[in-house]
């Protein structure tokens, strides 16, 4: 079965699914994205992925391309198409195609693109058993990451320097030695008390939708959470670390530049919040 995407206005054969070159996605990372977790036949989250979606839409001053109604036809359609049971959608927002400028171009229509792929669960399974190291780097990144922005080559080089030296994420690190968020991942420590940590979503880092639910699913298994700033330091110390990102839910820290998580196995804390995830999570047939 051949893998189709939609394209502002038609479902082509992934093969066949082109943008203009003059798409300002293309040539000013002018574009938003999401990228939705599939499960067990559901959309997870879609709710709050595309409220987020919306946020990034208003603080560029960029249209949504279609009515959220339609849109969330749309995504529901792009993974029955190509009938995902488990894996992602990933939807992306674009000014538009108009002739090179740094301007905004009047009248040109936002471009949509929606894909979806099949990912076998079994693959992060196998990584919540084992665990994933993660590297620190320095913060490089413009202040509005909390836009969900195309923008990301600091992220590919900072995850590609992490695979160079054996890790699965990157954590961006401030001027004042404190964590902020992985590549593509929010960071978390659980303290020697039991108390989960995690940055504020402030201006500094991304508003993970995972995030957010996790602190719904830390609520009902009666964990503390504190929103605060930690350095790296203690998360070198903590109990445990984990990330949280739509594609790996909560996925534990073994290690962080090479120095192992207390025991260098993953924790029970972040393993009964991703047990209980997907019972807390919004969940919409695709
Ligand atoms: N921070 C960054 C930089 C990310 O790319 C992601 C993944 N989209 C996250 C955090 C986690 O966000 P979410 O839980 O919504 O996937």
């Amino acid at each position: 079965m051949p893998r189709i995407s939609y394209v502002n206005g038609r479902y082509a054969p992934h093969a066949d699914a082109y943008v203009h070159i003059e798409d300002r996605g293309y040539q000013f990372a002018d574009a938003v994205y999401e990228v939705c977790e599939v499960a067990k036949g559901y959309i997870v989250d879609m709710g709050g992925h595309l409220d987020r979606l919306g946020r990034s839409l208003d603080e560029l001053r960029m249209a949504w391309p279609m009515s959220r109604a339609a849109f969330e036809i749309v995504v529901r359609e792009v993974v029955r198409r190509n009938r995902v049971t488990n894996g992602l959608v990933y939807i992306q927002v674009s000014r538009g195609v108009a002739p090179r400028d740094f301007l905004f171009p009047a009248g040109a229509r936002p471009s949509l693109v929606v894909t979806a792929r099949k990912v076998n669960p079994a693959i992060n399974a196998g990584k919540a058993e084992a665990g994933i190291k993660v590297i620190t780097v320095p913060e490089n990144r413009w202040d509005r990451v909390d836009i969900k922005t195309v923008g990301l080559l600091p992220n590919v080089l900072a995850k590609e320097q992490a695979k160079a030296a054996g890790a699965q994420e990157a954590w961006f690190v401030d001027t004042d030695g404190n964590v902020k968020e992985g590549g593509s991942s929010n960071a978390w420590i659980v303290t020697k008390d039991g108390v989960l940590v995690t940055r504020p979503a402030d201006h500094g880092i991304l508003r993970g939708i995972t995030r957010t639910t996790l602190f719904k699913v830390a609520a009902g298994l009666g964990l503390k959470i504190e929103e605060r700033h930690f350095s790296v330091q203690e998360a070198k110390e903590a109990r445990e670390a984990f990330i949280s990102s739509a594609t790996t839910i909560a996925m534990p820290v073994i290690a962080i530049d090479d120095t192992p998580i207390a025991n260098g196995h993953p924790g029970s804390t972040v393993l009964s919040l991703r047990q209980a995830f997907f019972d807390v999570a919004e969940k919409r047939p695709a």
